[in-house]
């Protein structure tokens, strides 16, 4: 399906680029649409309907538009490029990816409305069906291998995941890969910007198309790429600090993770196995240390108040062990 789709694109795109160096008119959506994903273009298509493209300045070549969304009003700016378009907006869809990341739906209602504004009619819904973005795939089999070993899982298809065991993707907000956090290796760990990546985690709850069970995958893969940048820091870092960021992030799984995401796929496994194996490391290197003082009574709480009972220090660093991994295999 994915072979196919890609087929068909390119095919799309060489019929373009010919067309444009026969001097025809260059179009925005066509250029755009092997670009997007189907729902996230129709969604494009009911923003131009609704009137909410005002463009700031354009020419044959590029534009400058302010799209308003249900809250706010972000700036998209297209531009023909030799090999294509070069696409721009300020939401949080387009931040934080690579400059092949998909179009947002601003995008797609900028170059509906450029495209129409200078004689060029929309894709059809035939092309917007055969030239979008083929939904992604993932095999049973990998599926059954993330589960089997949800320590070194592909962060990336626990993304997707969600998505695949669905008979009926819902669009739903895609999340940035990671909270913002310094990935340095000589940097030791502070509490505080532990703190201020989860609150951004969960202000990304809080987004207009968040879909607690839809982004769950997003959501648990970010999680393992924070407890990934800990597990990096770990070396150069106090163990006391450590020690405590690990009770603070078992008391947001508790109490934000689990309620902000609908794990029912679950995906839910795989940040508590990264916190055991770190809290089984930090026991193993510093069993002494007297701050497990505060980490037990922090995730004793936090364990309480999900009806978990006993939870302490080793109970944390048993999460890693076959008993979770088999509880979540599906
Ligand atoms: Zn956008």
């Amino acid at each position: 399906m994915a072979d196919k789709n890609l087929n068909y694109q390119q095919t799309f795109l060489r019929s373009k680029l010919q067309a444009v160096s026969n001097g025809i008119k260059k179009s925005a959506t066509e250029f755009l649409l092997p670009q997007a994903y189907k729902e996230i273009w129709q969604r494009g298509e009911e923003y131009v309907d609704w009137k909410t493209v005002k463009p700031v300045g354009s020419n044959e070549a590029k534009i400058k538009a302010a799209v308003r969304g249900k809250k706010d009003e972000y700036i998209v700016i297209l531009e023909f490029t030799k090999a294509g378009i070069a696409k721009q907006c300020n939401c949080a869809y387009s931040q934080g990816g690579p400059p092949s990341r998909p179009a947002c739906k601003h995008m797609v209602a900028t170059a509906i409305f450029w495209d129409e504004k200078r004689g060029l009619s929309r894709p059809s819904k035939k092309d917007i069906g055969l030239y979008t973005i083929a939904p992604p795939s993932i095999s049973r089999q990998s599926i059954i291998s993330l589960f089997k070993n949800p320590l070194r899982a592909d962060l990336d298809k626990i993304r997707i995941l969600v998505e695949y065991s669905s008979w009926s993707p819902q669009p739903h907000s895609r999340l940035p890969n990671s909270p913002k956090i310094v990935s340095s290796l000589r940097r030791p760990l502070k509490a505080s910007e532990i703190k201020k990546a989860l609150a951004e985690m969960e202000r990304w709850s809080k987004r207009s198309l968040y879909d607690p069970y839809f982004c769950a995958g997003e959501m648990s893969a970010a999680f393992c790429e924070l407890l990934d940048v800990v597990k990096k820091r770990l070396a150069v870092s106090k163990p006391k600090d450590v020690i405590l960021i690990m009770a603070l992030l078992v008391d947001w799984f508790y109490k934000k993770f689990n309620k902000i995401t609908d794990c029912s796929e679950g995906v839910w496994i795989f940040p508590p196995v990264r916190i055991g194996s770190l809290v089984s490391t930090l026991l193993r290197k510093y069993p002494r240390e007297p701050v497990w003082q505060n980490f037990r009574q922090i995730v004793k709480s936090a364990g309480a108040a999900a009806g978990v009972r006993g939870l302490d220090e080793k109970g944390v660093a048993g999460w890693v062990n076959e008993r979770l991994r088999k509880s979540a295999v599906v």
